[in-house]
């Protein structure tokens, strides 16, 4: 039996659809090789059920931040929502390493899918700019949501983050854009991409070749949880044991066992959230 170390970069284990099995569900995780998980804010409350999360396992950590999807509902609010954050950022600083719980800022990001009037646009910059204050602040990784918006995301980064300094890294989550994409991402700003169950689907070649021709060492993995589990178990709800499928398909994309390339993948992620 091959040993996979698992590190979910990106999970909402706090979701309702986790209300009724919560614990079972995660000691189902822990006992099937994962050894670290994310849990994802997604607004003001659910960035509090993350932390609260997050503080039952110390092999679970947390992230504050406003999704560019959940920005238009929270606008006019906009500041309770970063003043919170903060609070909860000075208290995570405060603590000694062994407590903090807040590894990172998101997720942010521009999301141009569902609706994309100059308005809205303008109301997620301006949200996603005051992440990046954070995050050279407190000096923590980013957490970057982008969907139908690969120019904006690109040239946002171009604007605000200082890669000569490397002020900021972060990570592309739920990686879904083509290998050109990639490569500027991981080569001019060093930041990582992050592998979830959206790149096991069959028509997901432009991920695939991404991976291929992305250097493994800026390479994570993540569910999404509960949403996009692999193509095995499409339609699922998902929980982050089943990352194994996306090792396996990593691994066999760059030709390297399984056990090995999940050993790389974990090292990745330790490095993006600064836990060596
Ligand atoms: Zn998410």
């Amino acid at each position: 039996m091959k040993k996979i170390k698992i590190f979910d970069t990106h999970t909402h284990d706090y979701f309702e659809s986790f209300d009724s099995d919560r614990e079972q569900m995660l000691a189902d995780d822990f006992a099937s090789g994962v050894k670290h998980k994310i849990q994802i804010g997604c607004d003001m409350d659910t960035s509090k059920q993350a932390i609260e999360l997050a503080h039952t396992s110390n092999k679970m950590f947390a992230t504050v931040g406003l999704h560019p999807c959940y920005v238009e509902e929270n606008f006019e609010n906009l500041d309770k929502s970063f003043i919170y954050f903060k609070e909860e950022l000075e208290k995570n600083y405060k603590n000694n390493t062994t407590t903090k719980k807040i590894v990172a800022i998101g997720e942010t990001g521009f999301d141009f899918y569902h609706n994309d009037s100059p308005k809205m646009r303008e109301h997620q910059q301006i949200s996603f700019e005051k992440h990046i204050e954070l995050c050279k602040k407190y000096t923590l990784p980013i957490i970057i949501h982008t969907r139908n918006a690969r120019n904006e995301t690109l040239e946002f980064l171009q604007k605000n983050i200082i890669t000569k300094n490397k002020e900021i890294s972060g990570v592309i989550h739920c990686f879904s854009e083509n290998a050109e994409f990639a490569k500027i991402v991981t080569t001019q700003f060093n930041f990582f991409i992050s592998i979830g169950g959206a790149a096991t689907y069959p028509k997901s070649h432009d991920i695939r070749d991404a991976i291929l021709h992305t250097p493994i060492q800026y390479i994570v993995t993540e569910t999404d949880s509960p949403y996009l589990a692999p193509q095995s178990v499409r339609g699922k709800r998902n929980q982050s044991k089943n990352i194994k499928e996306i090792i396996e398909l990593i691994a066999n994309i760059k030709k390297m066992n399984s056990e090995e390339c999940s050993n790389i993948l974990f090292e990745n992620a330790k490095r993006l959230f600064n836990m060596n």
